[in-house]
């Protein structure tokens, strides 16, 4: 099963979808990396659709990214006896401290700190800020507020105070206890929300271990501000639009978005551009032309992926959903303007021999009719120079580590395939060619080019580039050891 294009799709799992049936369907739909977000489900529910997620890995082997998404200093309303409410505008809405269930008058929301912020006047932007209620009395641990836009609230809502600032840590005690319990699950990407300094992304870091990589979740104000340095000890980025529109004015949010992606494939780290990409789809089977020109431009720009929220998690047409946007992918992919959008907007990073080596491999194969560039990769950071390319031809990361092929499924165009241990280079240009071959990538009359590394398995390694035949009896009679 081959994708028929390069931007990845990345789809949050819910009630919408936890059983296996759906998430095979959702991968062979087109999900890439699945999204488990910490803010919604038990641990047993978290640890019930990685096992899910990991066996229709191996049934269908191939390697499938899982991002585990904490839920960071994100101000959350209790949950609702009914399961929600439908808040009239002009209506008293209170949130308190008391542990019980939430009505039509009241819900919890479970953070003193914020009670201590507030002041009359003061607005709460609920649900990305579909809800917005003003202060108009409030207390120690409790605040009346009358309700200027309604809708329906319902568990576990996220709130915005744009106008006060919380003195919240980066890291909670739930993101804490969430951090290593999906660390010894075993996921691919830490997605850390709330971000705003780059010192925070370390700390997540040293917690992490080398478990997972760091993703940095962009939505707020102040992580906008301090991106570079967020950026440079991230491994990837999630430009969250959700918060970002409520923290920031909603027309801020296109423009920041374009920012964040090209720094990100200067970088050559992988982008995903998120939330409400295609939201009508919860309820409707078909997209707004909106929302598929959303994706189309956030694709034209170049990102590494998109990703479905709510849509998939909590919609009911999740497949649907994933369908539609393989086919807005396909489809500006196959636009001639994509490329030349694309290709004028490279970066020529050439600060390194990797880096004058995968632009070398992009020249070899786009002049000639090369049909793959095979990079041999331990740590992945070849593939991801190699990505950063945004090459015409696909590229087959070859790793003998499957936390390295999994981390890759997020990155612009990264086939993954998991190889042997190398030891001798005849060896690498014969696995290549085989791995292009059982991909359908290459035929045997094709050619290939191979980044490589000696000696191999060291990371930073990479200073060998070959063309080298599909054919096995012309690899043995053209290759030295
Ligand atoms: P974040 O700020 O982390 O994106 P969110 O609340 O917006 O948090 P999403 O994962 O973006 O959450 O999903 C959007 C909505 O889908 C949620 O608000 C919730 O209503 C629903 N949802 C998602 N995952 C779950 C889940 N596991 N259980 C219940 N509802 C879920
Ligand atoms: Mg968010
Ligand atoms: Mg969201």
């Amino acid at each position: 099963m081959r994708r028929l294009r390069n931007t990845k799709i990345v789809a949050t799992l819910g009630p919408s979808s936890s059983d296996y049936e759906m998430i095979r369907a959702l991968h062979e739909a087109g999900a890439d990396v699945f999204r488990l977000n910490m803010s919604h489900g038990t641990h047993d529910e978290i640890r019930e659709k990685h096992r899910i997620i990991r066996k229709v890995e191996r049934d269908v082997d191939r390697p499938i990214g899982i991002l585990a998404d904490l839920q960071g200093p994100k101000l959350r309303v209790g949950t609702f006896a009914n399961g929600s409410e439908e808040l009239e505008p002009g209506a008293i809405f209170r949130l308190d401290l008391k542990e019980e269930e939430g009505t039509l008058s009241r819900v919890t929301l479970p953070h003193p700190e914020i009670f201590a912020a507030l002041e009359p006047g003061a607005d709460l932007l609920v649900n990305d800020g579909k809800i917005r209620l003003k202060v108009r009395d409030c207390g120690a641990d409790w605040a009346d507020c009358e309700v200027t836009i309604g809708g329906t609230i319902s568990n576990r809502k996220g709130v915005n105070v744009p106008d006060a600032v919380l003195p919240l840590a980066a890291l909670s005690e739930k993101d804490r206890g969430d951090l290593e319990f999906v660390c010894q699950l075993g996921v691919d990407w830490l997605a850390l929300s709330f971000v705003q300094r780059a010192e925070d992304v370390t700390e997540a870091r040293t917690l992490a271990d080398g478990r997972a990589a760091i993703l940095s979740k962009i939505e707020k104000p102040a992580a906008v501000k301090a991106f570079d340095e967020i950026l440079e000890v991230s491994d990837g980025i999630m430009v969250a639009r959700g918060d970002l529109g409520v923290e920031m004015p909603v027309q801020a949010v296109p423009p920041i978005q374009k920012r964040l992606v090209r720094a990100c494939r200067k970088a050559a780290k992988p982008v995903i551009v998120a939330t409400q990409m295609l939201e009508s789809m919860i309820e409707s089977p078909m997209p707004t032309r909106a929302e598929v020109s959303d994706v189309a431009a956030a694709i034209y720009e170049g990102t590494d992926a998109v990703m479905l929220s709510a849509e998939s998690a909590a919609g009911q047409y999740p497949v649907e959903a994933v369908t539609t946007m393989d086919r807005v992918a396909q489809e500006v992919e196959n636009d001639p303007n994509y490329r030349q959008i694309i290709e004028a907007s490279r970066t020529d990073v050439r600060g390194s021999v990797a880096d004058g080596i995968v632009a070398a491999a992009r020249e070899i194969a786009e002049t000639t009719d090369i049909r793959v560039i095979c990079c041999f990769t331990q740590s992945g950071r070849t593939a991801l120079l190699t990505a950063r390319e945004r090459a015409r031809v696909p590229i087959l990361a070859m790793t003998s580590l499957r936390g390295t092929a999994r981390r890759l499924t997020l990155s612009w165009g990264v086939i993954c395939l998991m190889t042997s241990e190398l030891e001798r280079f005849k060896q690498a240009v014969v696995n290549g060619a085989r791995g292009a071959r059982q991909m359908g990538l290459a035929d045997e009359s094709d050619q290939i080019v191979i980044t490589a590394g000696v000696p191999f398995n060291t990371p930073g390694t990479t200073n060998i580039l070959r063309v080298a035949p599909c054919d096995e009896r012309l690899i043995f009679a053209s290759t030295p050891d």
